[in-house]
């Protein structure tokens, strides 16, 4: 795979194309060709991914934390059933 604006920069996948096009310098070779308004949008992209990343790793710790909540209620109306028993 090539970057078609340098045709030098030789590129593995889409996500080190976009961030050789978006100048991130990130894991490869920021381009020097590429156009202002084609970069912004790389840019733009790389971020989405980026915001789309953090976005399912919270709402992946957000799920593990319910499960921990709903498990310590449970406990704690365990306990205080035990407790109106006695
Ligand atoms: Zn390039």
């Amino acid at each position: 795979m090539k970057c078609k604006y340098c045709e030098k920069v030789k590129i593995s996948g889409m996500y080190q194309l976009k961030h050789h096009l978006a100048r991130t310098s990130k894991n490869v070779g920021a381009c020097i060709t590429v156009l202002e308004n084609v970069k912004k949008l790389m840019l733009d992209m790389v971020y989405m991914l980026q915001q789309n990343l953090i976005k399912k790793s919270i709402s992946k710790e957000g799920l593990w934390d319910s499960s921990m909540d709903d498990l310590e209620n449970a406990k704690r109306r365990l306990r205080r059933e035990e407790s109106e028993e006695s």
